[in-house]
């Protein structure tokens, strides 16, 4: 039962634990018995300053209630040392949830460097180096669940948000081979693309419709995704919120199988093309195996119609 789901003798770190889907995360898993390792930089949505009183809060409203929690004001670009703090106050790390994230939306046509930089640095290097840190005890362990999060943005893309929209799906990539690394390990990693209210949605959706998307309406897929109990689902992406779940995964068309020589030209590409496109009789890949299979079947085929 999703009720009775513990984490006692568990730790916990979540990264941006300071407000958001972060803080309900925390909470949460504090309310089940986890230690938590409330992270959190303190700063503004868009990486500007630092700040202790963010993670402070929501230490204190863990232990208020009983709980046990530790703050970390690390950026999570130094992510070892979030895990030191994990290591240090409660001798083990086991659960790694990297969710810490700002926005610096701009046009492409107007992006600077560093919009770039400092959105790959936050998501994609921090998400790195905390699960880099966690990986040898996760290891040493055979135990270790992480989640990653991704967005509709890097997920579909979304106007004005090409830096982050990179980083985003770079966090799938991220946790596919997290997960086919770790599976030997029983290290599960699993990635969601949540939509909830909080600071950095407040000012693009409407108050109506953000009083539908509580961050505490994602936190139960993630309690069960990282929970002992789930022993299989890994390296899967799920969107997630407002009481919505649903798994996404890639489709490949039918597609075209050309013989591969100098008969293969764009005009036997085109004179096919719908073929390439014919999500009919879709597959569902989930590696470059069948990728190879189908490219010696191509030497088998006679010369291209032009
Ligand atoms: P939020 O701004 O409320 O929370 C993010 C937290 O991360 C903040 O408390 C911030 O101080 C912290 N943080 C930022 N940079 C940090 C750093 N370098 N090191 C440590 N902490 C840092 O936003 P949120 O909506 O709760 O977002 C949480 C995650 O979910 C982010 O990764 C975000 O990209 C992702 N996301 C959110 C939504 C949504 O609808 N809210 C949608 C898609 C993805």
């Amino acid at each position: 039962m999703v009720q009775d789901l513990r984490f006692d003798n568990q730790t916990v770190v979540v990264t941006g634990a300071g407000g958001g889907l972060g803080k309900a995360y925390a909470l949460f898993f504090a309310s089940r018995g986890a230690n938590v390792v409330v992270n959190d930089l303190g700063g503004s949505f868009k990486g500007e300053g630092a700040g202790t009183k963010a993670a402070d809060i929501v230490v204190d409203e863990i232990k208020a209630a009983g709980g046990k929690a530790v703050a970390n004001y690390d950026s999570v670009e130094n992510g070892d040392k979030i895990i030191k703090t994990a290591v240090d106050t409660f001798g083990r790390v086991d659960i790694l949830l990297n969710n810490a994230g700002i926005l610096r939306d701009i046009s492409f046509k107007n992006m600077k460097d560093s919009d770039w930089d400092l959105i790959q640095a936050v998501h994609v290097k921090g998400a790195y180096k905390c699960a880099r840190a966690a990986w040898p005890y996760f290891r040493k362990q055979k135990y270790g669940r992480v989640i990653n999060t991704t967005s509709a943005a890097g997920l579909f893309g979304s106007f004005g948000q090409c830096n982050y929209s990179a980083a985003k799906l770079a966090q799938v990539g991220f946790t596919e081979t997290l997960a086919k690394e770790g599976a030997k390990y029983n290290i599960i990693a699993n990635v969601i693309a949540p939509i909830a209210a909080s600071r950095m949605t407040e000012t693009v959706m409407p108050p109506d419709v953000l009083n539908n998307l509580k961050p505490d309406w994602v936190v139960p897929l993630v309690a069960v995704l990282v929970h002992s109990s789930n022993t299989h689902t890994s390296g899967a992406i799920f969107e997630v919120g407002g009481g919505h779940i649903a798994k996404l995964r890639w489709e490949r068309a039918k597609g075209l199988l050309l013989r591969a020589d100098e008969t293969y030209t764009p005009g036997a590409i085109l004179k096919k093309w719908d073929k390439v496109n014919d999500f009919s009789v879709p597959e569902y890949p989930t590696g470059v195996a069948d990728f190879v299979t189908k490219s010696e079947e191509s030497l088998k085929l006679p010369p291209n119609e032009q």
